[in-house]
């Protein structure tokens, strides 16, 4: 395999250079494994990296040339960063997961493993008008409710898949519910401080929704969709945990009406006395949020208040015991998820607990950003061999929240971690 350093200029004009063979960034800089790259899929989009330039073998600067990365459709799992230096002018990253890029026989590629498919996930596209014209006619069955800005702002102006989807009629629908955390990321989506020198991609949702206004658009959903799924919990929100008592009417409320349907909650995990609350009240799955298995950097990018890593894998713990179906959103990243100790940490931890699934998220957020909150790996075993071994405790690796119910992991065959 021979690979081509994928670069721009100032303009933003692509070019390959054949002559130069890029290297990647996987915490320590290496060229990359033939069996790490797969072509570029469809809606990849790529992105300059302002005042960066390339790095290529022989550890070099690629000067007057920018830096270049992928960002890549739902469903794929980044293996590697891209590798650069930033000048002295560089203006802090937005919150994307910035994936290695390069050309192989004159074609884009990117590093990369398709770990899911879902065609509730998969990004529509709307003839001018008809997304507005959809939205219109939901929102004139129910006029006076409130959620119902906030997911037509999340539908049209941010692309959310699950507040569309409310709109849509399929799959996972959103129900924002907390305008309050008790977290603060270093890469939040919906409320960010001054110093992160970057505006937070969303605007967080700023009232506290009640049970009525939630139960009817659960219960709209829930008659129309076979197998439909609603979830509290958003990136247009903070911590859904803070809002316990409003989650449980809702949800008796729901199954008041209907058993149809599963009801999820995606969590931070923090507080599991009021996850054991909403279990009781009838909750039928929960996908609980988390960058590490170990506790400096959960801490370092959670920065967390009044809880921590113990309480979050507490959660997972006691919702697995209730036999809920529960889900882990693993947020990745090269260089820390490949951490030896890393991958140690999560092998113990699932070795004890029965998670039905790991959803793999790359974490949005500048590499260099992230990398002096918790430290640059001693020992990265590669993106490959990590996703491998979460594959091999028995959790279904994945990207989505899916609708038909999982098997019992007993009864399901390990799926293999393999190339598209
Ligand atoms: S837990 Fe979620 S809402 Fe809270 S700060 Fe982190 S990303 Fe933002």
């Amino acid at each position: 395999m021979t690979t081509a350093l994928a670069y721009s200029d100032a303009r933003g004009r692509v070019y390959f250079d054949a002559h130069r063979e890029p290297l990647a960034d996987g915490g320590i800089l290496r060229a990359p494994l033939a069996g790490e790259l797969i072509p570029a899929p469809p809606a990849t989009v790529l992105a300059q990296l302002p005042s960066r330039a390339p790095f290529v073998a022989g550890k070099k600067v690629a000067v007057r040339r920018t830096a270049l990365a992928a960002l890549l459709p739902a469903g794929y799992t980044r293996l590697l960063l891209p590798a650069y230096r930033s000048g002295p002018e560089a203006p802090a990253l937005g919150l994307f997961g910035y994936t290695f890029v390069c050309a192989v026989d004159g074609a884009l590629h990117v590093a990369a493993l398709r770990t899911d498919r879902s065609e509730d996930w998969k990004p529509r596209t709307f003839a001018s008008g008809e997304l507005e014209r959809i939205i219109e006619a939901r929102r004139a069955t129910d006029r006076q409710n409130r959620v119902l800005d906030q997911l037509e702002l999340c539908s049209r102006e941010y692309g959310c898949f699950t507040a569309q989807n409310v709109f849509l009629m399929r799959g996972e629908a959103a129900l924002p519910v907390s305008p309050k955390c008790n977290a603060r990321c270093v890469a939040c989506i919906s409320e960010l401080e001054p110093e992160a020198g970057i505006p937070s991609p969303q605007v967080r949702i700023g009232y506290e929704a009640t049970p009525d206004e939630l139960a009817r658009i659960a219960l709209f959903h829930l008659a129309r969709v076979r197998d439909g799924i609603v979830s509290f919990g958003q990136g247009c929100e903070g911590e859904p945990l803070l809002r316990t008592t409003t989650i449980a009417r809702t949800i008796e409320r729901i199954r008041a009406s209907t058993s149809r349907g599963t009801l999820n909650l995606n969590t931070n995990g923090s507080l599991p006395a009021s996850l054991r609350s909403l279990i009781d009240a009838g909750l039928d799955a929960v996908r609980i949020s988390l960058n590490s298995f170990r506790t400096q950097p959960y801490a370092a990018y959670y920065r967390p208040s009044g809880y921590g890593l113990d309480e979050v894998l507490e959660s997972a713990r006691s919702a697995a015991q209730a036999g809920l179906r529960v889900s882990l959103n693993y947020l990745t990243h090269p260089g820390v998820s490949d951490e030896r100790l890393e991958i140690e940490a999560a092998e113990s931890f699932l070795s004890g607990v029965r998670v039905e699934m790991i959803q793999t998220r790359a974490l949005n957020i500048d590499p260099e950003r992230y990398f002096a909150l918790v430290g640059r790996p001693r020992e990265p075993l590669g993106m490959r061999t990590a996703l491998q071994r979460l594959a091999a405790t028995g959790a279904r690796l994945g990207n989505f929240t899916h609708r038909r119910a999982i098997a019992p992991l007993r009864a399901r065959a390990v799926e293999p971690v393999t190339p598209d």
